[in-house]
């Protein structure tokens, strides 16, 4: 069984992370989409609880996708659950240098474990969890870059300032 991680700090999970994981999902058989908890940072908006709960929602169509936690070395945890393969999403050459470095380095730690690129959909090209959390926390809204029950929970989280749409 070829098992393959999607690993992230998905806060939240927005519909790039989901188009990823699609089509990570009709690759391999069975891909896990694992919420990162080292350090959360004050800055997080969810809880990785929440952000579980999230993910499970926007993929909860796709049988062949688990969701999970982890923390300390991705590569440690990526052997631990039997998988060989580091699925990550490539946005812009801008996210290029970044992926490539933590590539090599991975490589470098767990020789047997293989990182895969898919790129993203073109409109989902600028979307990130930070600017959609910095967009909800001065008030205003975007449609369509995430999940409704995600797009939900922003609004819950961030109510009660003044809104723009
Ligand atoms: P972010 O960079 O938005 O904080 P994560 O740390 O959760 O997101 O990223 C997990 C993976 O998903 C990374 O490989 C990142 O490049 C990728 N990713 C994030 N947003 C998108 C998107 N809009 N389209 C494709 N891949 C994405």
């Amino acid at each position: 069984m070829k098992i393959a991680v999607y690993p992230g700090s998905f806060d939240p999970i927005t519909n790039g992370h989901v188009y990823i994981a699609r089509r990570a999902a009709a690759i391999f058989d069975k891909v896990i989409v694992s919420v990162l908890l080292n350090g959360q940072k004050n800055s997080s908006a969810f809880t990785v609880e929440e952000r579980c709960e999230m993910a499970r929602e926007a993929l909860s169509g796709i049988k062949n996708i688990e969701i999970d936690s982890f923390n300390g070395l991705l590569v440690d945890y990526v052997r631990q659950v039997n998988a060989r393969v580091i699925i990550r999403g490539l946005r812009a050459m801008s996210d290029f240098e970044y992926e490539f470095q933590m590539a090599l380095m991975n490589r470098q730690l767990a020789p047997e474990i293989e990182t895969f690129f898919i790129v993203t959909d073109p409109k989902y090209s600028y979307v990130s969890s930070s600017s959609i959390r910095e967009i909800f926390s001065f008030g205003g809204t975007v449609q369509n870059v995430v999940p409704p029950d995600v797009f939900k929970k922003l609004l819950e989280r961030y109510q009660g300032k003044s809104r723009k749409s």
